[in-house]
């Protein structure tokens, strides 16, 4: 009998606070939506499972608790992810400039968590203290990033400020990212934007 191997792949999900990284995962996980505010939700992360070609993957999506308003959101967090999802609000041009703040921010994290792991290994010979977890340096080119662009529902579209377009060109100067335009309201795109990051995250491992 064939064994089949399950991969579990760690997915973090970064943003302002606001544009809807918290319901983006609640509709993808458990198919709900709620309009009320919570700035804090208490798990670290949520986890889904599916089918991809023929393997079977654990996502593991890691949530904020709000610290993103501080931008402190720990070591812990982006230690050993797979893929970085980084939302905006399409209303808020504010959200959309963040983005690079964002993007930078992860990069910078990982280099970070590269070197001290470097500095462990070093001191400690051959015990690498993250085992299979270690990220590998992230490469702005090849780390598979993805850019979601949500709250599209808003208004039919009569309020938004950041275009379809701006977000796209964004993205193909950042080392060709995937753009979705999501709402986490309608279940709009929302599995499919899970899906690619999942396969991205599947094609870098
Ligand atoms: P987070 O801080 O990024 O986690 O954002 P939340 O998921 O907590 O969402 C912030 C607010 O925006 C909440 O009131 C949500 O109900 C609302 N929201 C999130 N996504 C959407 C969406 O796609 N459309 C609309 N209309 N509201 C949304
Ligand atoms: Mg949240």
């Amino acid at each position: 009998m064939a064994t089949r191997r399950r991969t579990l792949l760690k997915v973090i999900v970064l943003g302002d606070s606001g544009v809807g990284k918290t319901s983006l995962m609640n509709q993808y996980v458990h198919k709900k939506f709620s309009l009320q505010y919570k700035a804090t939700i208490g798990a670290d992360f949520v986890t889904k499972e599916l089918q991809i070609g023929d393997k079977l993957v654990t996502l593991q999506i890691w949530d904020t608790a709000g610290q993103e308003r501080f931008q402190s959101l720990g070591a812990a967090f982006y230690r050993g992810a797979d893929c970085c999802a980084l939302v905006h609000d399409v209303n808020v041009a504010k959200s959309f400039d963040s983005l690079e703040t964002w993007h930078e921010e992860f990069l910078k994290q990982s280099h970070n968590l590269e070197i001290c792991i470097n500095i462990l290994l070093l001191q400690n010979s051959k015990v690498n203290p993250f085992s299979d977890d270690v990220a590998s340096p992230a490469d702005p080119k090849t780390f598979p990033f993805i850019v979601l662009g949500n709250k599209v529902d808003i208004g039919g579209g009569s309020t938004r400020v950041v275009s379809e377009s701006k977000a796209a060109d964004w993205c193909a100067s950042n080392g060709n990212i995937p753009y979705f335009e999501t709402s986490a309201k309608e279940d709009y795109n929302v599995d499919e934007a899970f899906f690619t990051i999942a396969k991205t995250a599947l094609a870098n491992e």
